[in-house]
């Protein structure tokens, strides 16, 4: 985990880096290692459209990019966006979606890559992104290729895979976390309405997310040729 001079998180979506990072990022940044977000998306398709309906896809676009703005100007982080539509990741052929993030971490010179554990990933968009970015390190010189985690978020992810072996908690820091999801509003609107609320339930709530939310788990991927 230490001795990062370069990370680089791929992932989807605006809002996956601070539901699956802000915790590392935090780390990371706290020792003046500088991060890079490579948003595949625009997350125009988010289906969360707010009651009453504030967005349609188009404005959704231009509302999420406001959003990873702020979320990144929060963790202190730079971002770039892929470029790739949407819930239309995994029809890409992923030989080119490879070349392309190979291209862009071959001049971004990372130490340390995160990204979605395919088939683990939940999300389509998650497995697709997941898989390419792991091929487009494997596709590099043995000697450059940077080290890979992989986060896997499936609810039993455990009983197939095993403990991952990069563990990161952030309970004790737990509102850091969840500032940096607030940030997108569009995707946390139910939740952020949850957070007002100061009653029994709200606890319960909190510590659901607390349970969800507080470790940030990896695999170190190990590649076999
Ligand atoms: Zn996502």
């Amino acid at each position: 985990m230490d001795n990062q001079t370069h990370v680089v998180i791929v992932y989807p979506h605006p809002d996956d880096e601070s539901f699956g990072g802000a915790g590392i990022i935090k780390k990371f940044r706290q020792e003046g290692v500088p991060v890079t977000y490579l948003c595949g998306t625009l997350g125009e398709m988010g289906r969360n459209m707010g009651t009453p309906t504030f967005a349609n896809r188009e404005t959704l676009a231009d509302i999420r990019k406001e959003e990873l703005k702020d979320a990144c100007e929060y963790l202190d982080i730079d971002y770039q966006y892929l470029g790739y539509r949407d819930k239309t990741i995994e029809f890409e052929k992923q030989e080119e979606v490879a070349n392309h993030i190979k291209e862009v971490l071959e001049t971004l010179q990372p130490s340390l890559v995160v990204t979605h554990y395919p088939e683990h990933g939940v999300h389509p968009d998650h497995n697709a992104l997941g898989a390419a970015t792991i091929e487009a390190v494997r596709l590099m010189d043995k000697a450059d290729r940077p080290t890979v985690w992989a986060s896997a978020i499936t609810n039993d992810f455990e009983k197939v895979l095993g403990e991952p072996d990069i563990v990161y908690s952030i309970e004790d820091d737990f509102e850091y976390k969840l500032n940096a999801i607030l940030k997108h509003k569009s995707q946390a609107e139910g939740m952020f309405e949850k957070m007002q609320d100061t009653s029994g339930e709200h606890q319960v709530f909190v510590d659901g997310l607390k349970n969800r939310l507080g470790k940030e788990r990896f695999f170190t991927w190990k590649f076999e040729d």
